[in-house]
């Protein structure tokens, strides 16, 4: 083996770079399940999707302990609300993905009683379409996510 090979290894070779890469593969998801979406989400997060390859393997059910705000579900007027409580106590740097067609824009409920999209109620990152979304579909805005969050400062 020629001593001058260098591995194709991908290392961060920056200090911020380094954080984004260990940031993106260590998310502690939130999942707000208020509707059908949910099940969904827990398929993903099953031995046969495996979520753990994301490095999004373990879900928190204490906010305070989460990066990543899942909203699998319809947001209704009431929740929002909650929603809102959620989000703000998760500590920064925290992300949210709208998980289906429900939480990106109200999807079948055209109605006074909906949200018509989470991010009426808080900022989000990510939208995944379907009602449901496969979890193939969970998996590749997972990694639209990732690929967000290597790109941004992570000087602070
Ligand atoms: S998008 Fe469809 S599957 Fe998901 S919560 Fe709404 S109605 Fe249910």
């Amino acid at each position: 083996m020629a001593l001058n090979r260098v591995p194709s290894i991908a290392i961060p070779t920056k200090l911020h770079a380094a954080i984004g890469w260990a940031r993106k593969f260590s998310l502690f998801v939130y999942p707000f399940v208020t509707a059908c979406c949910g099940m969904e989400y827990m398929s993903v997060a099953s031995g046969h999707y495996d979520l753990d390859r994301f490095g999004a393997a373990l879900p928190r059910f204490s906010p305070r302990q989460a990066d990543l705000l899942l909203i699998c579900g319809t947001v209704n007027q009431k929740i929002a609300p909650v929603l809102r409580i959620v989000y703000e106590q998760m500590c920064e740097p925290k992300w949210v993905i709208a998980l289906g067609a429900c939480a990106s824009c109200g999807g079948p409920y055209d109605n006074y009683a909906v949200v018509q999209s989470a991010d009426l109620a808080i900022p989000v990152d990510v939208y995944i379409p379907g009602c449901p979304p496969r979890p193939e579909a969970i998996l590749d805005g997972i990694m639209s996510l990732q690929a967000k969050i290597q790109k941004q400062d992570h000087t602070y």
